[in-house]
């Protein structure tokens, strides 16, 4: 309703404020030149850097241990499983079921998903909160469409079909025949003698594997604000990614939480995930007060249901072309329809037209400066727009001033909602902006900000997951290969790899994600489409020539790095990482610290050409059935087949 430092009366113990709310230089409605918007955005940014950049963040341990834990089912006690399989398949979302599903294509049957998780899923089994979905296209975001033989309901679903789609997968495939689940790995050790994975758990489980593809996800672990005190509030509280349905009514679906109408609720964080959920709590709560820090740039989303005469209109193969259709247009690109039609593509779309302007200007030349300022202006009329839309919708000029973005759209995870800037116009929703300082600490009773004591009954952590520390950290097991190395050891100096999929010193392991390969992170999934299809053939080769060991030379993940940090993703990529860098902080720019090479989520490493490129390269590396800079050994190492890149 109100900005809460301005509305006394709804803080209930509020004490006198002694920090004044963000004055505002400019507005969409009164718009700014560019030099005085990229000064505004360098001081909003200023205010936001951090010495301690991602040490600000703490594990849910202590009295949050529980946060790691699954509130969806019951524990069950088992045997602990000695045994082998063909492929152990560590995590069972949507990287790990489409590399099953390919896996099993190919021919490969004796398949084994470990997940910690009480089912299939991933990030969709463990986020069920309220208003939770994805904000791709559900078209190209949901894998194996054809497939499955399922249509989309809306164009963008809620996380219940995501998780229905991920069960339908796993039902298709048969991947649930031998599954493990609630079983957390605990390590993966290579054994050189017998060319075999050993995978401990968390059950006394020792499993054999000749193969392991390891889909563990960036957005895995729940990470909490390092908020003095925080150890010590003693109402009700949970992260996002373990809603407590039983303390605040309601459900996945988007039912009334209905224990929440007589208690005054918190939130810590204004990310992707809060902004989908802030309108159930601020429908639902008595009083709702959000904490912000820094707002989210929230475009418009305009969901509608799929027409069924469209989708019966499809023809096979349509999903792939909806995939390249997706992203050449998000990546520059031309088609000579947008099949999407979404924020995503508008953007790029926006940027690509200008540089086209640029082009057709006497002695211009595709430039990086040529590239960056077509992009710079697109930004700035797409943020414009975004903040005209904050005053359009919400009432209170206060309040709408402070929920206005003052960075570039693709500097933070671009939002697109239809229902929460609306929902600061309901009566218990408080604003808590901070101006870029976050919460000051917490008590037993409640939240501290800008001064003022704000008590609450429950206090919710949309502080999001880790990205920026190591892997073994954030998948949460530690992976051994030959000689003893560790990946945390062979990564230390930043990721290495051939095509984001093979580590060298690392045979029969494949990881299955989008760093150093297609980079597309608007549709995360055609990355793992891509991957599982290439490990999938991988396996398939290995085992029909009978070797026991497939690995990349060490030339040639050198080769693959190498390109990558010089060419730092081509014009394109050298364009959004130096931009990146000075952006207000967040995961996609490790916090606002300077990109190290160890350090890199997004701003570097995607191949020269972009994602497309990487696609169509992909493709006739794993067609042409040479599979060029990987060794084929067998136990006693003799060398069956090497092709250097
Ligand atoms: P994020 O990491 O994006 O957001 C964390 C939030 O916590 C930020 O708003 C951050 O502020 C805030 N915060 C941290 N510390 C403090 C503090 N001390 N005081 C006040 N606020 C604080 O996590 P999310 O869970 O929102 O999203 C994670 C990712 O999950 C997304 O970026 C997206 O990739 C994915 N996602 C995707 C969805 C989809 O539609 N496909 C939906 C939901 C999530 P600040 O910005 O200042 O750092």
């Amino acid at each position: 309703m109100s900005t809460a430092q301005t509305s006394t009366a709804q803080t209930s113990t509020a004490q006198t404020s002694t920090a004044q709310k963000s004055t505002v230089a400019g507005s969409a409605t009164d718009p700014v030149g560019s030099e005085a918007l990229r000064a505004r955005y360098r001081s909003e940014r200023d205010k936001r850097l951090r010495e301690d950049g991602n040490d600000q963040y703490i594990e849910p341990t202590g009295r949050f241990a529980h946060f790691l834990g699954d509130p969806y089912v019951e524990r069950f006690e088992r045997a602990p499983l000695f045994d082998e399989v063909t492929v152990a398949v560590i995590g069972g979302g949507f990287a790990g079921l489409v590399t099953g599903a390919r896996l099993k294509q190919a021919g490969v049957d004796d398949i084994r998903i470990i997940e910690g998780g009480g089912d299939v899923g991933g990030v969709w089994y463990w986020n069920r909160y309220p208003g939770a979905m994805c904000d791709t296209a559900a078209m190209v975001y949901l894998p194996l469409l054809e497939e499955t033989g399922h249509m989309p309901t809306q164009k963008y679903v809620f996380a219940p079909e995501i998780f229905g789609h991920a069960r339908r997968i796993a039902t298709r495939f048969g991947l649930y025949d031998n599954a493990l689940f609630s079983t957390g790995v605990t390590s993966l050790e290579w054994e050189e003698v017998s060319s075999r994975w050993i995978i401990r758990t968390d059950r006394g489980d020792e499993i054999r594997a000749r193969f392991v593809t390891m889909g563990t996800g960036p957005l895995h672990r729940p990470k909490l604000p390092g908020i003095p005190g925080i150890e010590s509030f003693g109402g009700h509280c949970f992260h996002t990614s373990r809603w407590d349905y039983a303390y605040t009514g309601g459900d996945a679906s988007g039912a009334p939480l209905e224990h929440l109408a007589d208690k005054r609720v918190g939130i810590i964080g204004t990310g992707a995930t809060a902004v989908q959920c802030i309108p159930h709590l601020a429908r639902d709560a008595q009083d709702l007060y959000v904490f912000q820090r820094t707002p989210s740039a929230i475009d418009v989303r305009d969901n509608h249901p799929i027409d069924p005469a469209e989708s019966a209109a499809l023809e096979p193969g349509w999903q792939q072309e909806w995939y390249t259709n997706f992203a050449t247009l998000q990546t520059g690109g031309f088609a000579d329809e947008d099949l999407v039609k979404d924020g995503w593509t508008d953007l790029a779309k926006r940027i690509r037209d200008r540089v086209m302007a640029k082009l057709g200007e006497p002695g211009a030349q595709l430039t990086p400066e040529t590239i960056q300022s077509a992009f710079l202006d697109s930004d700035d009329e797409k943020m414009n727009e975004i903040r005209a839309r904050v005053d359009a919708i919400v009432e209170d000029p206060a309040t709408a001033e402070a929920l206005k973005p003052w960075y570039r759209q693709l500097c933070k995870r671009p939002c697109f909602h239809d229902e929460y800037l609306q929902a600061y116009n309901a009566p218990a929703a408080h604003l808590v902006d901070t101006d870029g300082r976050g919460v000051e600490r917490i008590d037993e009773t409640g939240v501290w900000a800008n001064g003022v004591h704000y008590e609450l009954d429950c206090l919710i952590f949309a502080s999001g997951f880790e990205v920026g520390t190591d892997y073994a950290r954030r998948s949460g097991f530690e992976t051994t290969g030959r000689d003893g190395v560790t990946l945390s050891e062979r990564w230390a100096g930043g990721m290495r790899s051939l095509h984001g999929i093979h580590v060298h010193g690392f045979p029969n392991a494949f990881i299955v994600g989008f760093a150093q390969g297609g980079n597309l992170v608007s549709n995360i999934t055609h990355n793992l489409v891509e991957a599982g299809t290439t490990i999938a053939a991988i396996v398939a080769h290995t085992i029909e020539v009978g070797a026991d060991q497939v690995e990349t030379t060490e030339d040639a993940e050198q080769a693959w790095v190498e390109m990558l940090d010089n060419t730092g993703g081509g014009i394109l990529g050298s364009v959004f990482g130096n931009l990146l860098v000075e952006c207000t902080p967040g995961y996609y720019n490790n916090e606002g610290k300077p990109l190290e090479r160890g350090e890199r989520f997004i701003a570097a490493g995607g191949y020269p050409g972009g994602p497309v490129a990487y696609f169509d390269y992909i493709d006739g590396w794993r067609r042409s059935g040479d599979f060029k800079g990987l060794e084929l050994r067998t136990n006693s190492s003799d060398i069956m087949s090497v092709t250097d890149r």
